[in-house]
């Protein structure tokens, strides 16, 4: 992973010879770009959470350019009137510096989003060595603004725990599988365990939770949570589905015909190898497609 990110470095020569692999993913690098494709999204009736791409910052200075960016980003959805709100990574915003600035950043975003139609910002899950430390960043602030949520992951073996907590708190929670590779001591590793966890915790949230983010491509689980809200007198406009850029936009469209709520992540910026790596590591087929790209031209 190292070494990818390595070789594929913002700006460097191979990274914008193969940022047209990562377009599928990536509405673009540059925030115009992002507000565009969020434009098309709301044209065809979906929402959006914006994500200005980095991860894993060591330098305070990065970290500072970060948070000034989500803030002229939140300015430009402002501006622009577009329906979206953003999604942050804790280590872009330097939780790997140092926690209290990381809390500082995320602070000054959330208070910032206070202004927008959409204020709400969504805090995405890392690898597991960066859970507790997210989860308490997430509480510190939501002890002073509610306009912001956790992400649990459903294949990790502490989240019965994080869900429960977070129902508790009356937080707004993304349920995803989760995206990085785990430990078996940390995280469920077969898909019919992560998915029973996913629609256990899935039903927990829709039926005692506040506005929970639905956010996966799996059709199966799509279906048992359509199927499990109806049968709950559930409405429609109490939850939403969520799905990524550039996956599945057939589905995305059918949702929306069906009359549900669909807010689509889309990521921008030039940090985007990391974000590319997972998608492709996630499904072979992207794998395949990415190697025969690369070689193929
Ligand atoms: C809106 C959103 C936000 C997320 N935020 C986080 C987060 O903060 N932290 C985290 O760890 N993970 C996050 N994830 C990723 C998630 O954890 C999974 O890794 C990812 O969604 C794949 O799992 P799945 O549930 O979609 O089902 P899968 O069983 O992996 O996929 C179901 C179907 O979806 C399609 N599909 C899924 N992934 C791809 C892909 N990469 N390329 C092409 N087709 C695909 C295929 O048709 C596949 O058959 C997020 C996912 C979404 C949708």
């Amino acid at each position: 992973m190292a070494v990818i990110e390595r070789l594929l470095a913002p700006n460097s020569a191979i990274s914008q010879r193969f940022f047209f692999l990562a377009k599928r993913f990536v509405a673009g690098e540059s925030m115009a770009a992002g507000l565009a494709a969020v434009r098309t999204l709301n044209a065809a009736g979906l929402t959006a959470t914006l994500d200005f791409l980095g991860e894993d910052v060591t330098d305070p200075r990065e970290a500072g350019r970060t948070r000034d960016t989500y803030l002229e980003l939140l300015a430009a959805i402002e501006r622009e009137g577009v329906h979206t709100n953003v999604s942050v990574k804790l280590t872009a915003l330097g939780l790997l510096v140092d926690e209290a600035l990381c809390t500082d950043h995320l602070d000054a975003i959330v208070a910032r989003a206070e202004r927008l139609d959409d204020p709400f910002v969504r805090i995405d899950m890392e690898g597991s060595a960066l859970t507790e430390p997210t989860l308490r960043v997430f509480e510190t602030l939501y002890a002073r603004r509610q306009n912001v949520g956790p992400v649990i992951q459903a294949y990790l073996k502490r989240s019965p725990a994080d869900i429960e907590h977070a129902i508790g708190l009356g937080a707004r929670v993304r349920l995803c599988k989760g995206a990085y590779s785990e430990p078996e001591t940390l995280a469920l590793q077969d898909m019919v365990s992560i998915r029973r966890a996913y629609l256990r915790f899935a039903e927990a949230l829709l039926s005692r939770g506040t506005y929970p983010g639905i956010a996966t491509h799996d059709e199966r689980l799509i279906e048992a949570v359509k199927g499990y809200a109806a049968a709950h007198g559930i409405d429609q406009n109490r939850f939403e589905f969520q799905l990524l850029y550039g996956v599945r936009s057939d589905l995305q469209q059918a949702l929306v015909r069906d009359g549900y709520r669909v807010r689509v992540y889309v990521p921008f910026g030039t940090h985007w190898a990391g974000y590319f790596y997972r998608r492709v590591t996630e499904r072979k087929e992207n794998a395949w497609f990415a190697l025969r790209s690369m070689f193929g031209r």
